[in-house]
């Protein structure tokens, strides 16, 4: 059993195999886990079905997170759905406010999927849920997809370390988004050489992205950025499935991704010393967050609770 080094021999196996891309990551799930496929698919649908919980309580708060920076996005933009005003379809309104659902509950500390990070776990559930209840695709379908969005993940951490804090925000968004295309595409049935075409349009458009996170909570920017991050791997997979191809194979799009991830300043790597985090705004914040409190504050609060 091939242990897919590469996107290459991914697809090699797949052509020679006649197999999709979450069949080929069933049977090397199965090969070096030593579990059986149902065993397998059990826990894969565990973990779907704790995207769809953590996305239908998201939508459904407006509780501020514990710094009090974000909340209650997700629900402002499912009810603007129904404004006339509105005129993205209701596709891609879920899939903005699916994503900005999990990265609120993430700042709520509630449960979530790290899918491949917690900064980046909106993406791949954005993407499927909002597809799969508009377009009333089966969950088995789904299931699929997030298999090969799994594998898509797996690869790509074997050339790159999946942390904003080694790489900027395209380590986390941006191979959040390349899963997310990519498992699209495996769940409308795509062919292999599609779903690896989709992350690799996905995240060369996401490539360079900094992680800049306000006062170092995974907060500002990052709730936002997965709010449209679901939206960009579902342009990703329509380009994928209407043929469009990526000049730079994907093998080697990983490849710069982890170089630039390299040239990259360490002030842009989660330190909160550059970019967002050092605005204006983003130091006031700051600034307020982290104010030693005098005793008279602590009592005040306290009484408020
Ligand atoms: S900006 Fe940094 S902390 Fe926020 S999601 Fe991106 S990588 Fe994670």
């Amino acid at each position: 059993m091939s242990n897919f080094n590469s996107f290459q021999e991914l697809l090699d196996f797949c052509r020679t195999n006649h197999c999709s891309v979450s069949e080929a990551a069933l049977r090397y799930e199965e090969a070096y886990s030593g579990r059986n496929q149902e065993d397998i698919l059990n826990g894969m649908r565990t973990i779907l079905q704790q995207m769809r919980d953590t996305v239908a309580s998201g939508i459904d708060s407006d509780e501020p997170s514990m710094s009090g920076l974000t909340g209650g996005d997700a629900k402002r933009v499912m009810a603007f759905m129904e404004q006339p005003g509105c005129f993205l379809s209701p596709i891609e309104m879920k899939m903005i406010a699916f994503g900005l659902a999990t990265l609120e509950e993430n700042s709520r500390m509630k449960r979530i999927v790290a899918c491949p990070t917690a900064g980046g776990s909106g993406s791949v559930p954005a993407a499927l849920i909002a597809v799969e209840q508009e377009k009333g695709v089966e969950p088995e379908q789904t299931l699929k997809g997030l298999i090969a969005g799994g594998l898509i993940g797996e690869i790509t951490a074997r050339r790159m370390f999946l942390s904003g804090s080694a790489a900027g925000c395209q380590a986390e968004v941006g191979v959040a988004s390349g899963m997310a295309a990519g498992g699209l595409v495996e769940m409308m049935g795509g062919t292999a050489e599609q779903v690896i075409n989709a992350a690799a349009i996905s995240m060369q458009n996401l490539m360079g992205l900094v992680c800049d996170p306000v006062a170092g909570l995974v907060e500002v920017p990052c709730v936002v950025r997965n709010g449209l991050s679901g939206v960009q791997a579902a342009a990703s997979a329509t380009m994928a499935l209407a043929g469009v191809k990526s000049f730079i194979p994907m093998d080697e799009v990983v490849e710069a991704m982890a170089a630039v991830g390299k040239l990259m300043h360490p002030s842009l790597k989660e330190t909160a010393e550059g970019g967002l985090a050092q605005t204006k705004a983003a130091k006031a914040f700051t600034e307020r967050f982290k104010a030693p409190k005098t005793v008279s504050e602590i009592v005040a609060d306290a009484t408020n609770e």
